[in-house]
């Protein structure tokens, strides 16, 4: 018996009936799975069949060839489409034609390619123009099937076609496609096939069967186009075998003015309210709506010109959302008046609107408030839900260049550019970039992510653009006809103002208003459907969030944000301000221990008042303090000039302060002077941070406010490191407590960052009550890579695939990960009670949170704003 290859199986779907179910997506792709699912519960979808992802991989591991036996199941395949749609693939009496659909188990919106009206050919197209009594909608499928072909399968520049049809109208002198008349329509098919032998050498195929087998190895081949691995790239996507194709009989929205075609979400994807919400185009093919070419018309006027269709299209909607149990993002074509259901997906929301859905999906009772934490808002909404917006008091009317549709919210400010090869270019940190197009396409991604924000003059909320704006919590304002963007001159005008590349502009995404110049950004209010929301988070949550917070405000910040402590004060950060930096000068420069002593009894009240404000605001929650880390050159100035006037306030001779900082110049700061190697050569720092702690602490005891102090050691790689700075603490703790007559709880720990404490944590852990995994230095040292000078090479690491993700961003859990996790076993064998923690970069990223959530540890420690990110993402971490 043979055995069939892996991959060579497809899944039919069709007339309330289909092989596969919405749990296949690995397989079937989200759209095959969907497809599956909304036939078998009796939607009206088109019959089709799905070609596996497993099918792809087999494709791209064996050079272009198909598993044995899939040829012969594809054929069964087109038989029992053929059945149902009482028609056959070639016919030339009821010609069956298809559409060949890519579909990858996670969506990648318009990355990769798509056939439609496979089958025509001279036979079929008259058939189809006799069937349906409509000659010009044949003809003109027909040259779209060629243009669509030539472009997708053959890799025909689309402008090709595009050139031989302008010819054609300028010869007849009209300006519109619809202009052209039926033997017009059959000289544009002549031409195209004509471009299409010119280019490719061979006569433009008639066997539908051969026609199915290129779409088909188009499609898979447009899984490792350059623009599908960018998307996959930019997206973090890995781990996906391919993608599937998905064939289906083809229905038409473009037959005459009782056919249409759409796009709908259940609820407003933008805002959240609770109404269908849509665009669509009365004769046209799908493709018409998201390539932003005509602009569609608002969902509610369907209900005007089709109102039956429209209200079955209600009923599916209503019923989609709820067995989904997640808006729906719907595609539908209305063929002679029958209404057709193409896909369903969840649909991509805003911040706001994924709470918003989340809470009342909940308050209707179509789920339950665990479902809503775990699937209908991800952690990156709400870090977009707390962007930032433009202050209007700052926009005066003048300044407002044009209005277009608020595609996707939140405030962008930066200079224009008019490539995504610019934007990719230029981008960076000091020159933020909003990228102005006339309309996206697939090939600008590289741009818009690289691009603050994205503003494009033509094209409605589906278009590519919006959707991949929205997607990516990117400001973008879409379709803003109030401008005339020139790529040439490198200018956009609104008719009055001329903005040049280079120049400055905003743009806010909420609103959609495109605005002159740079504006100041404002902080998002959060909700009472913010806070429904966060309450059921914390419901399911049991991994503590902290913030890292060096001032009163921050910390108080981070309270409002939900933060249940501090889990990193940067004690450094409080060394700014210009009498607190002489004073840390001073104690630099000091030559004795004594002169050191008396410059940090200077600075002991300015800190002593700072970790009162701090406890205050914390109330009693854990606050750890970090005593100093970075290396001490950093608080003295570079340049000579700045040098010779800081010595003269310190009144110390200016050649004698520039030998010093010589002096204290290192090859490699990061390995050199800095954490507590510090506090060991100058136990002096330790003491003064240590009493000022201490003091403040013991302060507010006696004012009745509850305090729970964590000195924290920065830097440990040796047991005996930790032993001696833990001596010093204790020692002043003593000393406080005697002279205050009154004591306060206290914990000493340390920081986990160097390799080597990772490896003796059991050891370190005898003394230490906690430690706290700082992954920015764990990632430098581990991976060897300088946290400063990383970004240069980074860029191409994940380019080319050498890395998936940054580490310094997402933790790697393979390496890095591998010695947190060395180390917390370690550390709790050894103490069953050390409470251990994270405070790295990587406490509020989501991934890292989940990671860090399966090691047991007590908190994550992160930003502020990233807090109720990692609120979430431990919430779902909790919940997997
Ligand atoms: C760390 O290294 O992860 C850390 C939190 O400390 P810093 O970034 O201050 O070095
Ligand atoms: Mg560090």
């Amino acid at each position: 018996m043979e055995v069939e290859t892996k991959g060579a199986k497809v899944y039919t779907f069709g007339a309330g009936d289909a092989e596969g179910d919405r749990s296949m997506k690995a397989l079937l792709g989200g759209k095959g799975a969907n497809l599956a699912e909304m036939s078998s519960i009796g939607l009206p979808v088109p019959a089709g069949f799905t070609i596996s992802t497993e099918a792809c991989d087999y494709f791209s591991k064996h050079n272009g060839r198909w598993p044995h036996g899939l040829k012969e199941k594809i054929a069964e395949g087109v038989q029992y489409v053929e059945n149902i749609m009482d028609t056959k693939l070639g016919d030339s009496e009821h010609p069956l034609l298809l559409s060949v659909r890519s579909g990858a188990a996670i969506s990648m919106p318009g990355m990769m390619d798509t056939v439609l009206n496979l089958g025509l050919n001279d036979d079929t197209m008259e058939a189809l123009a006799r069937h349906t009594g409509n000659e010009r909608f044949a003809y003109d499928s027909y040259r779209r099937f060629i243009d669509m072909f030539g472009d997708v399968v053959m890799g025909i520049s689309h402008s090709k076609f595009e050139k031989a049809i302008a010819e054609i109208k300028k010869k007849k002198g009209v300006e519109n496609d619809t202009d052209l008349d039926i033997d017009d329509l059959k000289e544009v098919v002549d031409r195209y096939k004509a471009v299409y032998r010119k280019e490719t050498g061979h006569m433009f195929p008639d066997d539908p069967y051969e026609q199915l087998q290129f779409a088909i190895n188009a499609v898979f081949n447009s899984w490792d186009s350059e623009r599908a691995v960018k998307y996959r790239r930019i997206n973090q996507i890995t781990g996906l075998l391919g993608t599937a194709v998905n064939v289906q009989a083809m229905v038409f929205g473009n037959m005459g003015d009782d056919c249409a075609t759409g796009v709908c979400f259940t609820r407003n994807p933008s805002t959240g309210e609770n109404k269908l919400y849509g665009e669509f185009l009365i004769n046209a093919q799908g493709e018409d709506v998201v390539a932003g070419i005509r602009t569609p018309k608002n969902i509610s006027e369907l209900q005007k010109v089709m109102p039956e269709a429209y209200d079955e299209l209600l009923t599916h909607c209503t019923r989609l959302e709820e067995h989904y149990g997640n808006m729906q993002d719907i595609e539908f074509t209305i063929q002679k008046g029958t209404l057709y259901i193409l896909q369903t997906r969840n649909g991509k929301r805003t911040g706001t609107a994924a709470v918003k859905i989340a809470v009342e999906m909940v308050e209707e009772g179509k789920i339950d408030n665990q479902t809503a934490v775990k699937l209908l808002v991800q952690p990156n909404h709400l870090d977009q839900l707390l962007h930032a917006q433009i202050d209007s008091d700052s926009i005066d009317e003048e300044s407002v260049l044009g209005k277009g549709l608020p595609a996707s919210p939140g405030a962008a400010v930066g200079h224009v550019v008019f490539s995504s090869e610019k934007a990719e270019e230029l981008a960076s940190d000091d020159y933020p970039v909003i990228l102005v197009r006339i309309e996206t396409s697939p090939e600008d991604v590289g741009g818009m992510a690289a691009a603050e924000g994205i503003l494009t003059s033509r094209g409605g909320m589906t278009s590519h653009a919006a959707v991949v704006a929205r997607g990516w919590g990117k400001p973008c304002v879409a379709g803003c006809g109030d401008i005339v963007i020139n790529y040439k001159k490198k200018q956009f005008t609104n008719g009055s103002k001329t903005i040049k590349e280079g120049d400055w502009i905003s743009i806010d995404g909420t609103l959609g208003a495109v605005i002159d110049g740079k504006h100041e950004v404002v902080k998002p209010e959060m909700d009472d459907d913010y806070y429904t929301f966060m309450n059921w988070v914390d419901e399911y949550r049991n991994m503590g969030v902290r913030a890292n917070a060096d001032s009163p405000e921050d910390s108080a910040r981070a309270r409002e944000f939900g933060a249940e402590g501090i889990g990193l004060c940067r004690t450094e950060h409080m060394f700014f301000g210009e009498k607190r930096i002489s004073a840390i000068r001073k104690m630099i420069i000091s030559e004795t221990d004594e002169e050191r002593r008396k410059a940090l009894m200077t600075l002991l009240p300015y800190q002593k008042s700072d970790f009162r404000k701090i406890f205050k605001v914390m109330g009693g929650l854990p606050v750890t303090i970090r005593l100093l880390d970075p290396p001490l050159h950093e608080f003295l100035p570079e340049g000579t000039d700045e040098q010779k006037e800081v010595a003269d306030n310190l009144g110390i001779d200016p050649q004698k302060f520039a030998d010093i900082v010589r002096s204290l110049k290192e090859f490699n700061p990061m390995l050199g002077h800095r954490g507590c190697r510090l506090g060991i050569t100058y136990p002096a720092i330790t003491e003064m941070q240590s009493r000022a702690i201490l003091e403040a602490a013991v302060e507010l005891k006696q004012e009745g406010v509850a305090v729970l102090p964590e000195i924290m050691v920065p830097l440990i790689g040796t047991p005996q490191e930790f032993h001696s700075q833990k001596m010093v603490i204790d020692d002043v703790a003593k000393e406080v407590f005697e002279q205050t007559g009154d004591s306060v709880e206290y914990k000493v720990g340390t920081m986990i960052e160097i390799p080597r404490a990772t490896l003796v944590a059991d050891q370190i852990a005898k003394e230490a009550e906690f430690f706290s995994f700082g992954t920015n230095d764990l990632t430098q040292m581990t991976f060897g890579y300088s946290r400063d000078d990383a970004g240069k090479f980074l860029k191409i690491y994940l380019e080319e695939g050498i890395l998936q993700h940054d580490p310094f961003q997402v933790l790697d859990t393979e390496g890095v990960g591998r010695l947190v996790e060395l180390a917390t076993q370690k550390g709790r064998e050894e103490n069953p009670d050390l409470k251990i923690g994270i405070c790295g970069e990587h406490g509020g990223e989501p991934k890292s949170v989940a990671f860090c959530y399966k090691q047991g540890l007590n908190y994550v420690s992160c930003s502020p704003f990233r807090v109720p990110v990692a609120r979430l993402a431990a919430a779902q971490a909790a919940l997997e």
